[in-house]
């Protein structure tokens, strides 16, 4: 029995993109769950929400109920974050202290943090904290893998491919305005939701070196995984809204068929 999952973010209308990826992890489960990944309060809107639900149900899709929103799931996660304190440090740097320190390599995910905040001292820590000094909360990745076995995970598509978690740095896994971070929420999420089977675009294959590490710190389950190509548009560029990629809302408005935009995916038409 295959569990798979599609875990937008209601940040605008779905593309062909999504449409591609909803029906890529539809068509491989026996049971097809959805998730609306609504952390991001600065970018998700409700209405986009149901935009979604739209957009999957005229394609066809049919989801196993509940859908999860994932940010009814606050107290979940918090607990998770809790578990994971003795890997963790407060880190009070801004964008420009992180830029200031300079020659932040770039990770496999965005700029290696350059460990600023790993090394002050407790009681320096406190102090900040008590000032009401805005903080992150950082992984510390060397730490966290130290008692660890190398880890892997497999790519029903790539096969068992090695984990290299240090190369992200210390990862945030909760933000100063209390939000949690992608990596934490994905994880847990897909071990509540009992996902077997993780589907996503190639442009998360780095991220599940992070999350095969999160898995194992708080004894969660692993999931095979699955990354598929990205689509692109005519200029070769990967398919993005803000890129002019047509809205599956603007097409079904225009007087195109469910089975005409499927007629456009690759494996679908
Ligand atoms: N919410 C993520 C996105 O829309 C997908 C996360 C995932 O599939 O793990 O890009």
């Amino acid at each position: 029995m295959t569990t798979t999952r599609f875990a937008p973010s209601p940040t605008g209308a779905l593309h062909l993109g999504h449409a591609f990826s909803a029906l890529f992890a539809a068509a491989r489960g026996d049971r097809f769950l959805l998730r609306l990944e609504d952390i991001d309060t600065t970018r998700c809107r409700p209405e986009y929400a149901a935009w979604i639900l739209e957009d999957l149900a005229w394609l066809g899709l049919r989801w196993e109920e509940p859908v999860r929103v994932q940010s009814a799931h606050a107290v979940e996660h918090r607990a998770a974050l809790a578990r994971l304190r003795p890997f963790l440090y407060p880190c009070f740097c801004t964008r420009a202290d992180i830029a200031a320190a300079g020659g932040a390599p770039q990770g496999p995910s965005g700029p290696v943090y350059p460990g600023t905040c790993r090394d002050l001292s407790p009681a320096e820590r406190e102090r900040r904290i008590a000032a009401g000094t805005p903080h992150a909360w950082r992984l510390d990745m060397a730490r966290a893998l130290s008692h660890l076995p190398p880890l892997h995970f497999t790519d029903r598509a790539r096969g068992c491919l090695r984990c290299d978690p240090l190369a992200h740095g210390d990862v945030v896994l909760a933000r100063k305005d209390a939000g949690l971070s992608y990596h934490l929420c994905v994880v847990c999420d897909d071990a509540a939701q009992g996902v077997t089977l993780v589907t996503r675009g190639e442009d998360l294959l780095p991220a599940t070196d992070i999350h095969r590490l999160l898995q194992t710190l708080l004894e969660l389950p692993e999931p095979a995984y699955e990354h598929h190509p990205l689509l692109q548009g005519p200029d070769g560029k990967r398919l993005a809204k803000r890129d002019g990629a047509p809205a599956l809302r603007d097409l079904r408005a225009a007087g195109m068929s469910a089975a005409e935009v499927k007629a456009r995916l690759p494996g679908w038409g």
